[in-house]
């Protein structure tokens, strides 16, 4: 049974709601998937990043429901996510990946959030406010291994540490984040793991995190005291070479407004980029890129194949470009009379994975979860 299946048993979302889509989210599901990379950390603890509101699945339910499952330690990437999730949770441990901005340290005194601190610049800021305010409420020191994104070099993290084990500058944490986790064999892996090691042993007793969802699965050895998943928690396939460890999380659904019959060598769509090669029938579904599906996962006669829906338990592809709030669909294959207005059609779902549309549309599962139907009627299972 499908998600808005199992929904729609008791208020079918389709019939309730006055939007063209419907995105059924799972909390369920993502704890069952915060409990399964939980287990393979062990003995390191299990944090959850919920930045970018929760990857587009909803900041306060989603960390609400993993707090509740024994979860203690959040990642967001700015302040802003950092109130609201303080404000939905009294004592958890909450990092803030964008680090101390040019404002200052002090809104996470005010928030108690513990920046992550990315450059000698933001160490010095902080050291002032610690110094100043006799805060101490932590912080944590990235230091870079090889992304070349955010973080101290590791000359300096290494010329730093005897000052940071007699001051101690409120260092609560020492990260570093993995290039190309989900590409097994990449060589940057053992070097990132390698770098990172010695450089933790220069800072003793300050507990240590370099693994992010795909680095859960590299093994023991890059777990270190405290893992941080994110897209795995949503169902995104962290092991993309093998088949998904864990469950899908979402199911999006569109309405179908109508149901015409096109002829052969007719085009359908803008810029009449699509040909039907056959007298065809279409679905016109209610979701477009304004939902969050990719203008780039547009069927045409010269490009890709395009994306695809499940309509009456069958999968059926796009049929000319993704507009902003339709997309049709061929349903010519279709057994005549299974298919009628007011319908429903799956965009992404258990037998629709997200990693599968987001291949389809040239991009990763976590462009299109953060991009995700912002216009959809909601429906959270389990909060
Ligand atoms: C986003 C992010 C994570 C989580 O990565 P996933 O691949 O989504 O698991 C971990 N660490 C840092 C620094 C991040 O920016």
């Amino acid at each position: 049974m499908t998600l808005a299946e199992m929904t729609s048993a008791s208020t079918s979302p389709a019939v309730g709601s006055e939007t063209g889509g419907t995105l059924v989210i799972d909390l369920e599901a993502i704890e069952a998937n915060w409990r399964t990379l939980a287990s393979l950390a062990l003995p390191a603890q299990c944090a959850a990043v919920v930045k970018a509101d929760a990857y587009g699945m909803g900041l306060e339910p989603v960390a609400s429901r993993l707090a509740a499952a024994g979860c203690h330690t959040f990642f967001v990437a700015d302040i802003a996510e950092a109130r609201r999730l303080r404000a939905r949770i009294n004592d958890a441990t909450i990092y803030v990946l964008n680090g101390i901005m040019a404002e200052g340290a002090a809104p996470f005194a005010e928030v108690n959030a513990r920046p992550v601190i990315n450059s000698m610049t933001e160490l010095a800021e902080w050291d002032a406010f610690v110094a100043a305010q006799k805060w101490q409420g932590g912080a944590a020191l990235h230091v870079d291994t090889g992304m070349n994104r955010l973080g101290i070099t590791a000359e300096e993290a290494a010329a730093l540490a005897p000052r940071v084990k007699i001051e101690n500058h409120g260092v609560a944490l020492l990260i570093s984040h993995l290039a190309c986790a989900e590409l097994t064999d990449h060589p940057l892996n053992a070097g990132q793991i390698r770098l990172f090691r010695d450089l933790r042993m220069l800072y003793a007793g300050v507990p240590a995190s370099l693994a992010n969802s795909s680095g859960v699965f590299l093994g023991s050895a890059a777990h270190f005291d405290l893992a941080r998943p994110g897209a795995a928690l949503y169902g995104i396939n962290p092991t993309p070479s093998r088949p998904n460890p864990l469950r899908s999380v979402l199911e999006l659904t569109g309405r179908i407004l109508q149901v015409r019959n096109v002829d052969q060598g007719e085009t359908v769509g803008y810029d009449a980029a699509w040909t039907a090669k056959r007298p065809s029938r279409l679905a016109v579904v209610a979701l477009g890129y304004a939902d969050g599906l990719l203008r780039s996962a547009s069927a045409t006669d010269r490009g890709r194949g395009g994306g695809a829906a499940i309509i009456a338990g069958k999968r059926c592809p796009f049929a000319g470009r993704v507009s902003m709030d339709l997309v049709c669909i061929d349903v010519t294959d279709l057994p005549q009379g299974s298919v009628r207005r007011g319908d429903s059609a799956t965009l992404i779902g258990e037998r629709i994975p997200i990693d599968e549309v987001a291949a389809s549309a040239g991009t990763i599962g976590y462009e299109i979860l953060t991009g995700i139907g912002r216009r959809c009627h909601r429906i959270y299972r389990g909060a």
